[in-house]
């Protein structure tokens, strides 16, 4: 589950991490109450449960309050990869002198949390990753112990001549992996980026990023009550409101599937053959008809999706239930994508059947149906 900037940094003052001086906004004028409180220049920053929005023109310094209003206006009138602005954090400028990364999260082969710190901050660690890695520090930690004193300070000395600075970043780290235990913070990540120097030559928080642990939410009631629900991505919603779990990937090639690990192996066979999943959506067992149309709308509300492949093994979940619910889907909707099916198992012979003479496409193997829809998925650009 992933909170806000404003919400992330309300948690990290919590804990004594120094953040700006800052409002939430949800009209110009209040973002104009909000700066002249702050104090000018300000920075308005779009709130959105997506990354890559400083490029997309969602942050913007303004520094005239007269400027204020309606750059709020613009920026509260924007969409950012589909999903509309209706928050903006106002905050006071910071003179930076320079940028830094500092991140947690869990490394999968290392079997540890890693504290990642970079001196390149301000831009996408994961393309500090692939073009310079060398500048990227990164510590294992013992789960059992937390980061020993030396180890946060040596990460500090990694990334600041002066002493006084490295036990600044080591403190503030500790801080930082204190609230990364203490309140599940997801095995994905939690971030500060930029952690930047200020020309009075302290740390600040200047943007933050969490992600709590969507299967410890059981255990932290103050971190539901974070949930903007109306922020989160619209066809996730409705996934996990029909017992679908769906996540938004990139390619063009839509994936119905059941049970996590054939969609993991789907995935990986698409790419494989040189395609590209769209999404990755996994119908679980005991699917019903019903279930299955609500996958498909939302596999098709993606613009991107040129083809829709159905892999399916069949045990609790039936065959021609799934094909039910490609006729019932076809029937209520102009589907202009083809449809690969592969559905093995349970009442196979039955969806077969069902799907004789409709506009599906066929297969029994899994790599047949697989290589089918990559090729036209292609075709389809
Ligand atoms: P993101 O693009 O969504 O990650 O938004 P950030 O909050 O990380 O801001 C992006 C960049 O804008 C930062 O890396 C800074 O370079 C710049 N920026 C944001 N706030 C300030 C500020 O208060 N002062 C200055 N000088 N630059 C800022
Ligand atoms: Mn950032």
């Amino acid at each position: 589950m992933k909170i806000h900037e404003y919400q992330a940094k309300e948690i990290f003052s919590s804990v004594g991490i120094t953040v700006p001086k800052e409002k939430l906004s949800t009209t110009p004028d209040e973002a104009k109450r909000a700066a002249e409180e702050i104090g000018l220049p300000v920075v308005l920053k779009a709130q959105v449960l997506v990354g890559g929005r400083g490029k997309a023109g969602g942050v913007k310094k303004v520094n005239k309050l007269e400027e204020v209003a309606p750059t709020a206006a613009q920026i509260l009138g924007m969409k950012i990869k589909g999903l509309e602005v209706t928050k903006i954090l106002v905050s006071e400028c910071v003179a930076i002198k320079s940028e830094f990364y500092l991140g947690i999260t869990v490394d999968r082969s290392l079997r540890q949390p890693v504290l990642i710190a970079s001196a390149a901050g301000g831009v996408e660690i994961e393309e500090v990753a692939k073009n310079t890695p060398e500048k990227i520090v990164k510590t294992a930690i013992d789960p059992l112990l937390g980061p020993l004193s030396f180890q946060a300070r040596n990460t500090g000395m990694a990334l600041f001549d002066e002493p006084k600075l490295a036990q600044e970043f080591a403190t503030l780290a500790q801080k930082l992996y204190r609230l990364f235990v203490q309140r599940d913070l997801s095995l994905v990540v939690v971030e500060i980026n930029p952690l930047v120097l200020t020309d009075a030559g302290t740390l600040l928080a200047l943007d933050a990023k969490i992600n709590f642990d969507d299967n410890a939410l059981f255990r932290h009631p103050e971190n539901e009550a974070l949930r903007d629900i109306e922020s989160e991505e619209p066809r996730e919603i409705e996934a996990k409101n029909a017992g679908l779990s769906y996540i938004k990937l990139s390619g063009n090639v839509g994936c119905i599937v059941n049970g996590a690990g054939l969609a993991m192996a789907t995935m990986d066979l698409i790419k494989r053959f040189g395609g590209e999943p769209a999404n990755f959506l996994d119908v679980g067992g005991s699917s019903s008809p019903e279930k299955m149309v609500t996958a498909m709308r939302i596999i098709l509300s993606d613009p991107g999706v040129r083809v829709i492949l159905v892999n399916i093994f069949g045990g609790i979940t039936r065959c021609d239930d799934i094909a039910q619910g490609l006729i019932q889907a076809k029937k209520e909707a102009d589907i202009k994508v083809p449809i690969v099916a592969r559905l093995v198992g349970t009442n196979a012979d039955r969806a077969c059947a069902l799907l004789a003479d409709s506009p599906v496409l066929s297969a029994t193997k899994m790599s047949e149906a697989v290589k089918l829809a990559v090729t036209l998925a292609k075709e389809a650009k």
